[in-house]
């Protein structure tokens, strides 16, 4: 018996402001890029202009959405999937996110890998699979290699036509982003903004605590197994319950190794980021779950002052990278 889970409307993460009254703040939700988008920001202006910002919040993500789906027809994505060697007409958010996506590749020696499209398609994760042939994995893992991408001043070329560029593991954090620098520009103070396990916050509460962001417990998704305290910066999660489907007693999760081009088995069963960059915590999130605790450590210490991690193995052990662990930024759940 296969079982289907799609938790695309879940929250990954759970958000508290303690100690703020819910009149001080202002709400808005949305549903786009694939998930719910939830914005709350600190009450600084009327009803009119409170509207007026989140229209404007809207109209980003709709923006970077229309760039970079591999679903609407016309996006920059689907136009390079569809191309032969690229294309030369790319907007700025596919520019940017195909760039940064590249770097990080390379960085996380392929960990990290937006050029997977086809090998997604083909174990069709969120449709319940069925495990592909392993002559299919292969055939989808010849045409996956990012190094067959670059961004050139003539456009996003490829020299493999029948690659396809998935900006699943790092579109929603480049859009926190992207809402975060906007409410920057605002008058309003503080706020958040949470995008399928991709959390942003800005600014300071009025009580002057931290941000509190929830992490799932993976063994219980219904459980907290911790708190992260945040000042100003990203939160990324990336976790096997989040989409996943079973066949024979055995989870089929959507964080593919780009070694093996399968779901990794890295004895993780989820990685958070934490980074005052947004899209690289979005990334590196899914980049550290496919490397595993020891390689994730040892990458840590690779790229001192650029984040910090927990990682949730699969036997619940939680191990914080150290600078988070002696910050004490980490609350374990009682
Ligand atoms: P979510 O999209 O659920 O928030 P992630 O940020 O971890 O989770 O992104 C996972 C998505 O990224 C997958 O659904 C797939 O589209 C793509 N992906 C899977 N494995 C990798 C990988 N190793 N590198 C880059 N992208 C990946
Ligand atoms: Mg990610």
């Amino acid at each position: 018996m296969r079982r289907i889970i799609c938790a695309l409307c879940a929250l990954l993460v759970c958000i508290t402001l303690g100690g703020c009254g819910r009149d001080e703040t202002a709400d808005h939700m949305f549903f786009a890029m694939d998930t719910l988008i939830t914005l709350r920001l600190s009450r600084d202006a009327d009803d009119a202009r409170m509207a007026e910002i989140f229209a404007g919040a809207e109209a980003i993500v709709t923006e970077i959405e229309k760039n970079l789906s591999r679903t609407i027809p016309d996006s920059d994505t689907s136009r390079f999937n569809n191309s032969a060697s690229g294309i030369a007409d790319a907007g700025i958010h596919f520019r940017a996110v195909t760039e940064r996506a590249l770097a990080i590749a390379r960085e996380t020696e392929g960990a990290f890998s937006p050029t997977m499209g086809t090998l997604s398609a083909l174990w069709n994760i969120t449709g319940g699979g069925p495990v592909p042939a392993d002559s299919a994995i292969s055939e989808a893992l010849s045409h996956a290699d990012f190094r067959c991408i670059a961004v050139t001043d003539a456009g996003i070329i490829k020299n493999d036509s029948g690659i396809q560029f998935d900006p699943g593991a790092i579109g929603k954090g480049y859009a926190a982003q992207k809402l975060i620098d906007y409410f920057r520009g605002t008058e309003i103070r503080w706020g958040l903004v949470s995008l399928g396990g991709n959390v942003g916050v800005f600014g300071e509460k009025p009580d002057g605590t931290p941000f509190k962001i929830g992490l799932t417990d993976p063994t219980d998704t219904s459980r907290t197994a911790g708190y992260l305290l945040a000042e100003d910066g990203f939160v990324s999660v990336s976790g096997d319950y989040e989409r996943y489907f079973e066949a024979d007693g055995v989870r089929y999760h959507h964080i593919m190794d780009p070694a093996t081009g399968r779901p990794a088995e890295s004895g993780l069963s989820s990685a958070a980021v934490i980074s005052a960059d947004g899209t690289l915590a979005d990334a590196l999130s899914t980049a550290l779950f496919v490397m595993g605790a020891d390689k994730a450590l040892a990458y840590y210490d690779a790229h001192p002052g650029t984040f910090e991690a927990v990682l949730i193995t699969k036997k619940n052990e939680i191990i914080l990278t150290p600078g988070l662990a002696a910050g004490g930024g980490f609350i374990p759940a009682q």
